[in-house]
């Protein structure tokens, strides 16, 4: 049966925000909810500027027991759940470790036992390939054994995936499908939404682009030392609007079972790009020459790692279709427009 009412928690979010264009669009009806502590009411008419729809809103922090239970008693009519919400900063998980169990484990927990009162059997979770730590042969696949990661942010995701093996194993009917996004770059071609770091930016594309127009003096490059072709650490990098296709797969997968789901789906290209490539690409789609200087290597960082995509493609019927220009470009043309119209 198809799959109509999705609630989308961290819907306000980057990943959130892009993958709710794309539910719309297909004619989804969509209820987000976010408690804002990391995006911004106004996404939502910026969703509306780009669909012409207005997806329902209720801010709500998943931390909070009681609002999460009240919110499923008022709300019944969910055929599936896409759960975003999550503190993502692996540095600052370092540091405020407790802050960011409570948020992502408690999280899931409080939501999985508030919609388990509505019969809600259909949950997508966003998982990501941190859950692989360092691993000893690239491209990953599913198969390959979780390893150690470094922060308790990537302890969360491991910890999450455990947590829905569990529920699911315990339930003759829970579907469950944990994306594991490798990393996601780039916007909505309007310009309309993008990704918007608060405070200094910890990943690559945005401090490039925020170099770019001037609001850093430069990127530091974290090391040129590593065993790849060019000396800079590999990655996959997938462009958000790929990523948010795959969402809508997913939901889809759903409606195509008639057996019980739980799987664990990398999402990514396939290929594995250098922090040169990036620059490389930027610099070409911008004509911009970036200011960057290369520094030591960055505490906790994976020399190289990039997806074995074969299952997404297989099991959802979803590839990556965008280049790299594609997500380097869509992310200059949202810094640039964001800077000058807010
Ligand atoms: P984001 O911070 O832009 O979006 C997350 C949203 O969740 C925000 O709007 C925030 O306000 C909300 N939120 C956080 N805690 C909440 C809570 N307790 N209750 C309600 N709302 C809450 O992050 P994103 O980049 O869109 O990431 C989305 C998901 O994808 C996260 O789970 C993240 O861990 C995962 N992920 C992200 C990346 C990446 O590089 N961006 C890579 C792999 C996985
Ligand atoms: N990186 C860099 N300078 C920066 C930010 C990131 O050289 O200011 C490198 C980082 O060392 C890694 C790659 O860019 O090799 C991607 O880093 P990001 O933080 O975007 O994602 P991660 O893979 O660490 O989650």
């Amino acid at each position: 049966m198809a799959l109509k009412n999705i609630l989308v928690t961290g819907g306000t979010g980057y990943i959130g925000s892009h993958t709710v264009v794309e539910l719309l669009g297909s004619g989804y009806n969509v209820h987000i909810i976010d408690n804002l502590s990391n995006s911004d009411r106004s996404m939502l008419e910026r969703i509306h500027q780009i669909t012409n729809k207005i997806p329902y809103f209720t801010q709500l922090d998943l931390r909070n027991k009681i609002d999460v239970f009240k919110f499923f008693e008022k709300h019944t009519k969910f055929d599936g759940i896409i759960h975003f919400a999550a503190l993502k900063s692996v540095g600052e998980s370092v540091f405020q470790p407790l802050k960011y169990y409570e948020n992502n484990v408690v999280g899931l927990l409080n939501l999985l036992e508030g919609s388990s009162q509505n019969n809600i059997n259909n949950f997508v979770f966003s998982s990501s390939c941190t859950v692989y730590g360092s691993p000893d042969l690239v491209p990953v696949t599913e198969h390959t054994k979780f390893g150690h990661t470094p922060s308790p942010y990537g302890a969360t995701k491991q910890m999450c995936e455990r947590i829905l093996d569990d529920y699911s194993y315990s339930s003759s009917d829970y579907n469950t499908i944990s994306l594991r996004y490798f990393n996601p770059l780039g916007a909505h071609d309007s310009g309309i939404i993008g990704e918007l770091p608060s405070g200094i930016p910890n990943n690559l594309m945005p401090y490039i682009t925020q170099t770019a127009i001037g609001i850093r003096p430069y990127l530091a490059v974290f090391g040129n030392d590593y065993s790849t072709p060019d000396g800079t650490a590999i990655r996959d990098y997938i462009h958000v609007m790929d990523l948010a296709k795959a969402h809508v797969k997913a939901v889809e997968y759903f409606a195509l079972q008639t057996g019980k789901v739980n799987e664990k789906i990398n999402i990514g290209t396939g290929k594995g790009k250098s922090v040169f490539d990036i620059i490389h690409s930027f610099e070409k789609v911008s004509g911009i020459k970036l200011n960057y200087k290369i520094e030591g290597r960055r505490e906790g960082d994976v020399e190289s790692i990039y997806a074995n995509a074969t299952k997404a493609e297989n099991l959802l019927n979803w590839k990556a279709e965008l280049s790299l220009d594609d997500m380097t470009r869509s992310a200059w043309n949202w810094e640039q427009k964001y800077r000058k119209e807010g």
